[in-house]
């Protein structure tokens, strides 16, 4: 076994292998970029090195400055994790080459899968079932057109430098394929610097089930059976699930078979995943699946496979990369119960699932799973920390297993409903509505449940008057940095000082709601809100939904949907009249460095204002629109995220 590695990636997956290094005894050293100087994985580990700048390209995807950071604290061996450097074959050369391993197969076995089209045809001759389509080298359209007619409608264009579902084109019609090529080669020249496509079968009711595939250094490889990841969001997995629901002896025997042996077709070291498309269409069949695509490297889902065998993946990574053979044989493997994971990512579900930015304030995770269930949370930050727009913005894996699919989806649901997560948008609301979802929980899933129920699935009930009531306790609290934890004794020192009560102003979203609190001397407390809301509430505290308290913000949890509400600053007038534009915020907390206005200068759109310093990056703050400046943050002052730096006077708004 190594005495020391280096783990060349950050978030929930450097920390993750880390804890399987501490356990083994393997020391760590951790790499890190501007922006994570503080990340908890760098807190985790035993060393660090910082590599360079926040952009990927500066930092992670730094292949030089990572085995230098090897090399200068006589790490043994480098683990990829997934993403950045993990499948790129010249860096593993590069590993090599510097007298290091790298924890992963061989550069030769990442090559032999890289292309689409060349794998596909390497699995063709081993044997492996290949959705029936076109994966030659030539590419005059005529040829592909022809092809596609062969093959028969609807076809997938797919580029066969592909990856993240770009450069993918379903046509239904050969008069629309002409212009599916075009656009789908743009894209691809675009992504992947190569338009080279194959053109294959479109495969109806389509489900993605992997297998998880194992090799050594000796020739061995076996499989840790199925993971389920059908359901998608732009091509993405969202939750995954290991075994696949409906799984038959039949199919599972023909599918793990094909695995390995397309694993042994490559020679293949260490964890790998063989990704199939079934055809669901009319149950599934043994001779439905076809392959997709190989991941040479551990998977963002992999955890489902170890709660479902028992098996840590990334011990198995250590050991085997370290020269020891396969620590279990086939027959060892057994399949124990259901296990579900959940993304949890910082994004606007209603937006398209846009990938959204912001500081964590409040982050909490459930401590323990329903009795019956273990659970797992995976996740590289803690409360504070930000989701930059720099990294991928996935904050959380909530991992859970059980007995049966029923108990573990249950145990799911449970988890997602007791996350609460204040300070960005997420997609907690969206993870308990597919969890919930009927066809989902039949396990009646194809690649194309989200998309079809995608309305349902994003809609928010608007906020219940107990949840606006939430929002106003917690708003009226001002002294307190949270009223999460304890509303009640807030409230009752509250009752003692101020039994006239307090008013505030919430906003959710377009919405204004004024809010009258007042505590009365039994230790209840009414709140009285503006119409339509006009009902007054008079409940014990206890049995309010939760809230979190964040700078200008209150977020009440109810169930798994969080509703924030804005709390104006009473001194903002701007504010109150809901005027953002009349102000300019601190994007994030950092530092006023530099201020180049004062209040009464009449200042021309696009002119500095002022600098912020924040994750150690200057940030020039810029007149948003000609106008006169109120008032202006003085240099040197410290501000949290959502501070107003800039506001300018009313009538100097353009
Ligand atoms: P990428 O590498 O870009 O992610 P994949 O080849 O892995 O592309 O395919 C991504 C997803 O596209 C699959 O999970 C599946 O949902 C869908 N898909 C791929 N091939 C087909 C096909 N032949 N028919 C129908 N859907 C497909």
């Amino acid at each position: 076994m190594f005495g020391k590695i280096l783990i060349a990636n950050r978030g929930e997956i450097a920390c993750r292998v880390i804890r399987t290094a501490r356990r083994l005894g393997v020391r760590t050293v951790a790499v890190y970029s501007d922006a994570d100087a503080r990340a908890l994985h760098v807190e985790m580990a035993d060393e660090a090195v910082h590599i360079g700048a926040s952009p990927v390209g500066e930092s992670y995807l730094r292949g030089d400055k990572i085995i230098a950071a090897a090399l200068a604290t006589s790490a043994q061996a480098i683990h990829p994790g997934y993403g950045f450097l993990s499948e790129n074959p010249d860096f593993v050369d590069q590993v090599v080459a510097a007298g290091l391993v790298f924890i992963g197969p061989s550069a030769a076995s990442i090559r032999a899968m890289g292309l689409k089209d060349a794998a596909k045809r390497l699995m063709e001759k081993a044997g492996v079932p290949v959705v029936p389509g076109y994966h030659g080298e030539a590419q005059e359209i005529v040829l592909l057109a022809s092809k596609a007619r062969e093959i028969g409608y609807p076809v997938l264009i797919k580029a066969r430098a592909g990856g993240g579902g770009k450069g993918m084109r379903r046509v239904d019609h050969p008069d629309d394929f002409s212009e599916a090529l075009s656009s789908a080669r743009r894209e691809a020249k675009a992504a992947f610097g190569d338009d080279r496509v194959l053109v294959e079968k479109y495969v109806d009711k389509p489900r993605h089930i992997e297998v998880q595939v194992f090799g050594d250094n000796f020739g061995d490889a076996v499989h840790l059976y199925e993971r389920d990841c059908s359901a998608q969001r732009r091509h993405q997995k969202v939750i995954e699930e290991a075994p696949a629901p409906g799984m038959t002896p039949a199919l599972r025997k023909a599918m793990t078979d094909a695995a390995v042996k397309a694993a042994k077709a490559i020679n293949y070291s260490g964890a790998g995943t063989i990704e199939f498309i079934v055809d669901a269409s009319q149950g599934l069949k043994p001779d439905g699946f076809w392959f997709m695509e190989m991941n040479t490297r551990l998977q963002v889902e992999h955890p489902v496979t170890e709660m479902v065998t028992g098996v840590d993946l990334v011990e198995w990574q250590l050991r085997v990369a370290s020269g020891e053979k396969l620590p279990k044989a086939q027959d060892e493997i057994a399949l124990v119960g259901h296990a579900f994971e959940a993304r949890l990512y910082a994004e606007d579900a209603a937006k398209g699932f846009l990938p959204a930015t912001g500081t964590l304030h409040h982050l909490k995770f459930p401590d323990a799973a329903p009795e019956g269930a273990a659970m797992r949370i995976e996740t590289g930050v803690r409360a504070g920390d930000a989701i930059s727009p720099f990294y991928d913005p996935m904050i959380a894996k909530l991992v859970v297993h059980a007995r049966d699919r029923a108990a573990a989806l249950a145990a799911l649901g449970d988890a997602l409903a007791r996350t609460e997560v204040a300070g960005s948008t997420v997609n907690t609301a969206f993870l308990a509505a597919l969890a919930a979802d009927a066809d989902f929980a039949a396990g009646d899933v194809d690649t194309g449940l989200i998309g079809r129920h995608q309305e349902t699935l994003t809609e928010v009930p608007a906020p219940s008057d107990e949840t606006i009531a939430a929002a106003a306790l917690a708003a009226t609290d001002a002294g307190a940095p949270s009223a999460a934890g304890d509303p009640w004794s807030a409230l009752s020192g509250y009752a003692h000082f101020h039994t006239l009560g307090r008013r505030t102003r919430l906003r959710h979203g377009e919405e204004n709601i004024l809010a009258r609190v007042s505590a009365r001397p039994d230790g209840r407390f009414q709140v009285a809100l503006e119409a339509p809301h006009d009902a007054i509430n008079s409940h014990d505290l206890r049995n309010l939904p939760r809230s979190a308290r964040w700078p200008g913000h209150v977020t009440v949890f109810e169930g798994a949907v969080g509703y924030t509400f804005a709390v104006p600053d009473p001194l903002a007038k701007a504010d109150v009249a809901g005027a953002a534009s009349g102000s300019l915020r601190a994007p994030m907390p950092g530092l006023v460095k530099l201020v180049r206005a004062a209040a009464g200068d009449a200042v021309i759109k696009g002119q500095p204002l002022l600098i912020l310093e924040a994750m150690k990056m200057e940030h020039t703050i810029a007149a948003p629109h000609d106008g006169v400046i109120a008032e202006i943050a003085a240099e040197g002052a410290q501000v949290s995220d959502g501070t107003v730096l800039v506001r300018f006077a009313e009538d100097g708004q353009g």
